[in-house]
C-alpha cells in the first residue's frame, strides 16, 4: 500500500456540469499510486467515484483520504482477472448513479526477457491491463448510452511503453501499445459523444516503480541511485519523477468538456522521452 500525499491545491478542479454527484466515475487500481490519486481527484471534482481494486485495505484507505477532502467514494473489492467480479462491480456502480466516466488504471510490471517470460505471467498481465479494460468498457458503454445525454468518456492508462519498447518489458510494451488501440477503437465507435483517450507518462513515483529499482540494479550491476538517474530518468529532460496526482489531473482534463476534441488521442506527458533525442 502506498500512502501518497495529495494536497488539495495540487488537484486540477474544472468547472463542468457533468462533474456532479449524480454521475459515477469508475476507477480501477484505486488502492495505490495513480489509481488512488485519480480516485481522489475525481471525487474532489464532485463525481461519485466507484473504486475497484483487489487490495481491500488500500482501497479503504483511499476512501478515507477522499472523505478527508470532502469527496464521495465507494470501494468495491474485485479481482480484474475475474469476469464475475467485474460484472458485480459495474452493477453496483450503476445503482449509485449514472455511470459516465471510466478510468482503467490498474496494472503491474514484470521484468524478464522474452525467453524467460512465463506464459502464465503473460496471461495475467494481459488479463489485468488489456482484457479487463476491454470488458469494463463493454459493460459500461450501454449505461453511458442510456444516460440522459448519452455522453461519457473512457480514459486508459498507457505509458511511454505504449510508444517505444524497452528490453525485458515485452508484455508490458505489448499491453500498453494495445490499450492505445482500445482507446482509439472506442472513440471510433463513439460518434464524438462517447470519447476515449489514453495517458502516456514516463516513470511516476509509485510502488510499481520502487519495486523495479532493486531488480534493475541487480540485473545491471549498478546502484539503485544509478537505476533512477541513468535508466529511469536517463531519457527524460525533466530529472524528477512525475507525481501520481499530476497523472490524475490528466484524467480529469481528458474527462472534462475542455477535451471535447480528444477523441482516441493520447496525452503524452513524458518529459520528452519519446519525441526528443
Ligand atoms: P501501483 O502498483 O501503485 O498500483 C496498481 C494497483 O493495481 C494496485 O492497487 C493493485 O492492487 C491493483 N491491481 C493489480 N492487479 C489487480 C487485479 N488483478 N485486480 C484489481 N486490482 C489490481 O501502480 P501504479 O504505478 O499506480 O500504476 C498504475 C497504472 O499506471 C498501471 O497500468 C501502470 O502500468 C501505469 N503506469 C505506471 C507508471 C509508473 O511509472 N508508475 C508509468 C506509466 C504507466
Amino acid at each position: 500500500m502506498n500512502a501518497i500525499e495529495v494536497n488539495k491545491e495540487d488537484i486540477l478542479v474544472l468547472p463542468d456540469s457533468r462533474f456532479c454527484l449524480n454521475n459515477v466515475c469508475i476507477v480501477t487500481g484505486v488502492s495505490s499510486g495513480i489509481g488512488r490519486a485519480t480516485a481522489i481527484a475525481a471525487s474532489v471534482n464532485n463525481l461519485h467515484t466507484v473504486g475497484i481494486d483487489m487490495d481491500e485495505e488500500g482501497g479503504l484507505e483511499t476512501v478515507k483520504l477522499v472523505k478527508e477532502l470532502g469527496g464521495q467514494m465507494t470501494f468495491v473489492h474485485a479481482d480484474l482477472t475475474r469476469d464475475d467480479e467485474v460484472e458485480i462491480a459495474v452493477s453496483k456502480a450503476s445503482g449509485i448513479g449514472e455511470i459516465k466516466f471510466l478510468a482503467n488504471i490498474a496494472g503491474l510490471q514484470h521484468i524478464a526477457s522474452v525467453e524467460e517470460f512465463s506464459m502464465e505471467m503473460y496471461d495475467h498481465m494481459q488479463g489485468i491491463m488489456l482484457r479487463a479494460p476491454f470488458y469494463l468498457s463493454k459493460l459500461v458503454l450501454p449505461y453511458i448510452k442510456r444516460s440522459v445525454d448519452g455522453i461519457g468518456v473512457i480514459g486508459n492508462m498507457a505509458s511511454i511503453h505504449g510508444h517505444v519498447s524497452t528490453a525485458n518489458k515485452s508484455v508490458y510494451n505489448i499491453v500498453k501499445f494495445g490499450i492505445r488501440a482500445l482507446s482509439q477503437s472506442i472513440a471510433a465507435e463513439g460518434e464524438g459523444l462517447i470519447r476515449s483517450f489514453s495517458v502516456s507518462t514516463g516513470f511516476v513515483d509509485t510502488p510499481l516503480v520502487s519495486k523495479q529499482i532493486p531488480i534493475h540494479a541487480e540485473r545491471l550491476g549498478i546502484t539503485e541511485q544509478q537505476v533512477v538517474s541513468d535508466i529511469m530518468l536517463g531519457g527524460s529532460r525533466v530529472k524528477s519523477m512525475m507525481t501520481p496526482i499530476a497523472v490524475a489531473n490528466l484524467f480529469i482534463f481528458g474527462f472534462s468538456r475542455f477535451s471535447n476534441y480528444l477523441v482516441g488521442g493520447d496525452l503524452l506527458f513524458d518529459g520528452g522521452v519519446v519525441l526528443t533525442y
